[in-house]
């Protein structure tokens, strides 16, 4: 793994202690002998693992080397997701199978950050004893004051600031984990929505933009550090701006729009997604400022969650199933050679067969080219928990199946569509011989397809051209360079 140290424009690549090549990373401040050497283990979404990246940053510039292994560290630090019932499960798991080296005295500190500390973290400090400290998403710039505290024994802590979340900016310390040539940048954090079925906005609290400036700087950052492909996140993009002052003297706050037309400019970036619309935001500003764009992609993730009536106004998503075709459409007049992704829960509670005939039509009308679908499930502190007629589990099981069955054939025949064409491939891993894993503009990291792709020397962050040969099992494309 390369790690890439980012502070402002300052960058610092890896340093090993003198004659080994340890998997350890030890930061200027931590040279020649570092406060301790830290490991992290990061869950859940992107934005989780920049708040990691982030956290990363602030404890190598406070002396801390950074360590791949567990078993090289003196310290652990487990950052968790608590979204659903099963992200908490994996959460939990991850803490208690690193417990035992604590008890054991490997690990002088086990540190739990992130979402399950933001919701629970006074009941989790009485269930995890193990555990020397908690910390929430508002507190966790402060991690290595609160590493120090822990190392020298100085009292369990819980540090969690209810109905907040720290929002990094251009002049954090932060580390790029990952390949180095793809990452993400979150431009705002929180949510103000109402989603029935979403605890987001009490555990991230309420919505705050990143400004342009920052933003922008960010990105100049890295692409001096070798970045081609940046992943723009939020819970809710749209939202971009709302609490912003204006750009210019007596102009209106800016919109995502103006976000998207400025970091197209940016020299050095290949590729820009724009990731988390919300579909009753997307406003035909943004879809000229999307078609018209060259860096920022012309790839659209607006998760739409139903599509009856009845469940988006049970689900308080403020829109309708003829407002969301017409998005559809509004979409991909505007956006040429548009990639559209979208998510839908089936399973929500007092969704009957004809709401979810309904859904299955809107999913074959508007053949989306990447689409998710989750069963919902009941979360603590919102306004599904207290609806009746709760579906059963192997209704939702079975619609869900029935609806990822619909989808595969959509997507079969929409790959299938695009094999002989040229493409861009941007390489993420060489897999030995002639062979490496890559994606293609339309493939977001982690939750779309890749393109396994055949040619001379390929390396992680190639951009080559190449000719689409195949599908693979459905999801994936084959492609060969073309010289
Ligand atoms: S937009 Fe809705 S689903 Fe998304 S984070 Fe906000 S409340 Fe949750």
């Amino acid at each position: 793994m390369r790690l890439i140290f980012l502070v402002g424009l300052l960058r610092f690549e890896r340093y090993s202690a003198p004659g080994t090549d340890s998997s350890i990373h030890y930061p200027p401040a931590a040279m020649p002998s570092p406060k301790a050497t830290v490991y992290f283990h990061s869950l859940g979404c992107p934005k989780n693992l920049l708040d990691t990246e982030v956290m990363l940053g602030s404890l190598a510039m406070a002396g801390y080397a950074i360590a791949e292994a567990l078993e090289d560290a003196d310290v652990a630090v487990v950052n968790t997701c608590s979204f659903i019932d099963s992200a908490r499960e994996e959460s939990i798991q991850a803490i208690l199978d690193v417990a035992d080296l604590r008890e054991s005295g490997q690990l002088r500190a086990l540190v739990v950050a992130g979402c399950l500390p933001q919701r629970y973290g006074a009941e989790l400090a009485k269930e995890l004893p193990e555990v020397d400290a908690f910390v929430g998403t508002g507190a966790y710039q402060e991690i290595a004051p609160i590493l120090d505290d822990a190392l020298e024994g100085r009292g369990r802590g819980v540090y969690v600031e209810t109905g907040h979340t720290h929002l990094y900016d251009d002049t954090s310390p932060r580390i790029l984990t990952g390949a180095g040539h793809s990452t993400y940048m979150k431009i705002a954090e929180g949510c103000d929505r109402v989603c029935a079925f979403c605890a987001i906005p009490g555990i991230r609290g309420k919505f705050q933009s990143r400004t342009l400036d920052s933003l922008l700087t960010e990105a100049k950052q890295l692409a001096e550090a070798g970045v081609r492909e940046v992943n723009l996140v939020a819970q809710d993009s749209t939202s971009w701006g709302k609490d912003l002052a204006a750009l210019s003297e007596g102009g209106g706050r800016p919109r995502l729009e103006d976000m998207v037309r400025a970091l197209d400019e940016v020299g050095g970036l290949d590729w820009i997604r724009l990731l988390y619309l919300y579909p009753s935001a997307v406003t035909d500003g943004l879809i000229e400022a999307l078609g018209a764009a060259e860096r920022v992609l012309p790839y659209v993730d607006v998760p739409l969650q139903h599509g009856s009536d009845r469940m988006l106004s049970l689900m308080k998503r403020g829109t309708t199933a003829e407002r969301q075709r017409r998005l559809v459409e509004r979409l991909r007049a505007g956006i040429p050679g548009l990639t559209l992704r979208t998510t839908f829960i089936v399973g929500f509670p007092g969704e009957t067969d004809a709401d979810f005939e309904d859904l299955c039509a809107f999913v074959r009308w508007a053949r989306f080219d990447r689409l998710g679908v989750f069963r919902y499930s009941d979360e603590e502190d919102t306004a599904a928990l207290d609806l009746e007629h709760k579906v059963p589990r192997d209704v939702a099981r079975d619609r869900y199946r029935a609806l990822t069955a619909i989808q595969s054939e959509i997507m079969k025949e929409r790959l299938a569509e695009q094999i002989g064409s040229e493409v861009d491939v941007l390489v993420d891993a060489p897999m030995g011989g002639e062979q490496a894993l890559g994606r293609l503009a339309s493939q977001a990291p982690e939750i779309d397809g890749a393109t396994f792709v055949k040619g001379p020397n390929l390396k992680a962050g190639d951009l080559v051209r190449a000719r689409l040969t195949r599908v693979r099992a459905g999801v994936d494309l084959e492609a060969e360079v073309i010289a």
